[in-house]
């Protein structure tokens, strides 16, 4: 389930978003294309903050959890 590998693709978004080229989001990125109101509040430096935060938090409860099992 997706839920279940969450961390795993919170990390992997991250490291999409940080490593796009563009400067403030492009369709690669964060941006829908077919957004009929051209992705006017679609920010990449928010999406930036919001999945390291997530980043941080998920994948670190992961590391408490294996060391649990050890
Ligand atoms: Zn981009």
């Amino acid at each position: 389930m997706a839920f279940e590998r969450l961390p795993e693709i919170v990390s992997y978004g991250l490291r999409l978003v940080q490593n796009c080229a563009c400067t403030n989001g492009c369709p690669s990125c964060v941006f829908l294309s077919r957004r009929p109101d051209g992705n006017r509040d679609v920010s990449k430096a928010g999406a930036l903050n919001i999945l390291t935060h997530l980043d941080a938090v998920l994948n670190r409860h992961d590391k408490e959890q294996d060391k649990d099992l050890e």
